[in-house]
């Protein structure tokens, strides 16, 4: 396929003076600033894959959450483009008016059936789908239990709720039996990431779920991280433990193994037939273009056709995590193809980003509010794409920083 760079941006008009009522801002951004807080953007060029372009420089590339490397897979985009043929580019309305298209039906489908659930709903994102979810479950008179890593999404949801929010432990699932047992409200609800996407731990889903089925509590897995990744078919770390039972409600995400965008929930169909009249998120939005939805479509075919992506890259994932942790390297929890090194401080992350970008490879610093002051990381997501080689020239690299013993530990 032929594709041409979209052409240059023309740059905008001078700023007016700054409005007295916005001065506050310029305080703000300096705040930031001075505690190694600022977030500036680079300029992606060209598709993405093992290598991406930023800022003109190519870097191999461990900072994306295309995990399984179909974002710049040009059987996405013909699927897209044969889509937006057949249903034009734009939704045009939210789904319960006239939004929800031939294409949005047969993705939805899919999911069910790759989730071995009876009913999905789309969402304009995951961010939207978790927002919007948790606010359509529990209300004022309700309780939600939410881990103390969970997404934004997540939290945001929780406070859109208006339902008395208790934080609990990483994984602590002790403690949230305890603070379910000792709640009065009408409805709970128990919130959680299943792979935790700063800290590549896994949530105890077998124990959530004996909490919540003893407790009479929902419970909600959100797999932004885990689809088209764990699990025999690719649908999670729900179907890889096997507590699809006892996960009432199964949010995940398009955007990131899938190479598409937007969010999906799915479940029972009378939980879902509740979320297309109660959910703001997706009653109060456009639905997502055709294009994007036929490229998730085509992305559910790969990921069904094509299981040795996900397995290889877990294989690889783990060969990796040992080395770091036999170099001496400190990874938490980290089980999965996300790999933190946690530095401590916002600036200690961001000279070993630097490091690591001067030797060719894009590792990002993450700082708050992604994570708590002090646990400052560089965050390696792996990908399928990544050889052996990538993953020898990124351990070294991390190993020498750290003072761990250099290139063979
Ligand atoms: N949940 C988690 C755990 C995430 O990491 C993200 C994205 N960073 C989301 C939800 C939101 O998904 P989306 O990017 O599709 O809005």
């Amino acid at each position: 396929m032929a594709c041409r760079p979209p052409p240059p941006a023309t740059p905008p008009p001078e700023p007016a003076a700054l409005p007295e009522a916005l001065a506050w801002i310029t305080g703000a951004l300096e705040r930031l600033r001075e505690a190694g807080l600022e977030r500036p953007r680079r300029v992606r060029a060209g598709r993405q894959g093992r290598e991406v372009e930023l800022d003109g420089r190519r870097l191999v590339n461990f900072g994306s959450n295309d995990y399984l490397g179909l974002a710049g897979d040009v059987r996405l985009t013909r699927a897209a483009s044969r889509a937006a043929c057949a249903e034009g580019f734009g939704a045009g309305a939210s789904p319960l008016v006239s939004g929800h298209s031939a294409v949005h039906a047969a993705l939805e489908g899919a999911l069910a059936r790759l989730l071995g659930t009876s009913d999905a709903l789309l969402f304009p994102s995951g961010f939207a789908a978790n927002a919007a979810t948790i606010a359509a479950l529990v209300g004022p008179d309700d309780l939600v239990a939410s881990d103390e890593r969970n997404h934004a999404s997540i939290i945001d949801g929780c406070r859109l709720s208006r339902a008395t929010v208790v934080v609990y432990p990483h994984r602590d699932v002790a403690t949230l039996g305890r603070i379910l047992a000792a709640s009065p409200a009408r409805r709970r609800l128990v919130v959680t990431d299943t792979l935790f996407s700063m800290d590549g731990s896994v949530a105890p889903l077998a124990d959530l779920a004996d909490a919540c089925e003893r407790h009479g509590a929902m419970l909600l897995a959100d797999e932004a991280h885990a689809t088209g990744i764990f699990g025999a078919r690719g649908s999670g770390l729900v179907e890889a433990t096997g507590t699809a039972a006892g996960v009432h409600v199964r949010v995940g995400t398009l955007s990131k193994a899938l190479g598409a965008a937007g969010g999906f929930v799915a479940g029972h169909p009378r939980l879902v037939d509740w979320l297309r009249h109660a959910a703001r998120g997706y009653v109060f939005s456009t639905a997502h273009p055709p294009a994007v939805a036929g490229a998730a479509l085509e992305a559910l075919a790969v990921v069904a056709a094509e299981p040795e992506r996900r397995t290889g890259l877990l294989e690889r994932a783990a060969g990796f995590r040992d080395r770091l942790r036999r170099g001496g390297l400190d990874l938490g929890a980290a089980e999965a193809q996300i790999v933190p090194v946690v530095v401590g401080g916002a600036e200690a992350a961001l000279a070993l980003a630097a490091r690591l970008a001067a030797e060719g490879m894009f590792v990002p610093a993450i700082r708050p509010p992604s994570v708590a002051p002090g646990r400052c990381l560089v965050r390696a997501s792996l990908a399928w794409h990544h050889d052996d080689a990538d993953l020898d020239r990124l351990a070294a690299a991390l190993l020498a920083a750290a003072g761990c013993g250099g290139r063979h530990p």
